[in-house]
């Protein structure tokens, strides 16, 4: 039984042949400093972030999208690896095909880093997949063909941009400004305003609450609660929708820029084909209300979000290992795979 995984750097989500999507996770291991000894993955290990005794930290392993701990991700994989195998009730005999979305982009090294921890962790074969490749194939997009798509993956750690044409990516950019850093420029928005300390978990959820990259029809409003730096006490405050939107508005205006370098770079033969497609935008970060609407406005293309961005990768992983040996040309080559003929 043949597995696909997103090892997002905001959640991991796994593909089981035959089965479809069988588990979504936030990509956290807690760790125990001093022994080194993992304690927790997953959702259980998301539960103890910043309640944890001081020698016990809850480490997000792919921070900014590369693999910063092999280590923590080997673990990582063997515990999705092995999850998936459990919750079908069967063992994986032979060791399984794997197909792993990361990042474009990473080094030779970083790449082999994976195909290692995915091999220590149980896979039989890995197959390394380029992550807006896997989202484009997720949402179904003609990536064979040869006119032109261009996808936006907007995650936690990082955004990601890529033209495709004939099973191939023609340009990418890749950014390390995505969903956690616009959680950063609300922690930094109340410290500065309000003096007030808050929590990763608090900036994510008044940012999906109200935020937005412009200004909606409705105006909102949203308490946070944190700690007053001044006081030590807990105090609870109200922000705008305007507040939130001029605290991402840097970040959001990087991602936007990203995306026009990128056009600009598009090969004129697939410029044309890209104007009357237009932009796909997916993983999590596209669910910023009107962040389409800004690019569409900013770039003159037309611009949309993709059928559940959030897990486009992990479906494009599925359908890439439902067709192993049609389309090699979509996987980047590792030491084991055949290059392209
Ligand atoms: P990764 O691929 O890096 O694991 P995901 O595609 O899972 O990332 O996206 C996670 C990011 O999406 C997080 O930063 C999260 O805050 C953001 N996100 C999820 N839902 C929303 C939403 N409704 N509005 C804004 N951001 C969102
Ligand atoms: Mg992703």
């Amino acid at each position: 039984m043949d597995i696909g995984i997103d090892l997002g750097t905001a959640n991991c989500l796994v593909y089981v042949k035959g089965k479809g999507i069988i588990l979504s996770e936030p990509s956290v291991v807690a760790v125990n400093n001093k022994t080194g000894q993992v304690l927790a993955i997953g959702e259980e290990a998301r539960k103890m972030v910043g309640k944890t005794p001081g020698h016990i930290v809850a480490t997000r392993p792919l921070v900014a999208g590369v693999v910063s701990d092999f280590d923590v991700t080997e673990h990582m994989l063997r515990y999705f690896i092995e999850k998936a195998s459990d919750a079908q009730g069967f063992s994986f005999h032979p060791r399984p095909k794997v197909v792993i979305g990361i990042p474009c982009g990473v080094t030779e090294v970083e790449r082999r880093a994976v195909e290692d921890a995915g091999k220590n962790a149980g896979a039989g074969k890995v197959y390394l997949i380029e992550e807006p490749m896997a989202a484009a194939i997720g949402v179904r997009l003609p990536i064979q063909d040869p006119g032109g798509n261009f996808v936006v993956d907007i995650g936690g750690g990082t955004t990601e941009v890529a033209v495709m044409s004939l099973g191939g990516i023609v340009r990418s950019k890749s950014l390390r400004i995505a969903g956690d850093k616009l959680n950063e420029d609300i922690i930094n928005f109340a410290e500065k305003e309000y003096k007030l300390f808050i929590g990763e978990r608090t900036a994510e959820e008044v940012k999906m609450r109200i935020g937005s990259a412009i200004p909606m029809e409705e105006k909102t409003e949203s308490s946070i609660k944190g700690r007053n730096m001044v006081t030590g006490l807990p105090e609870e405050v109200t922000v705008t929708d305007a507040d939130i939107r001029k605290a991402i508005e840097k970040s959001v205006g990087e991602i936007v820029s990203t995306i026009k370098d990128t056009i600009e770079e598009v090969p004129p033969e697939l410029l044309s084909d890209i104007m009357s497609k237009g932009i796909y935008l997916l993983g999590g970060g596209s669910l910023l209300k009107g962040l389409d609407k800004l690019i569409e406005e900013e770039t003159k293309v037309k611009t949309q979000v993709g059928d559940d961005p959030l897990t486009a990768v992990v479906r494009g992983a599925g359908y890439a290992l439902e067709h192993l040996d049609e389309h090699t040309e979509i996987f980047l080559e590792t030491e084991d795979l055949e290059p392209p003929k």
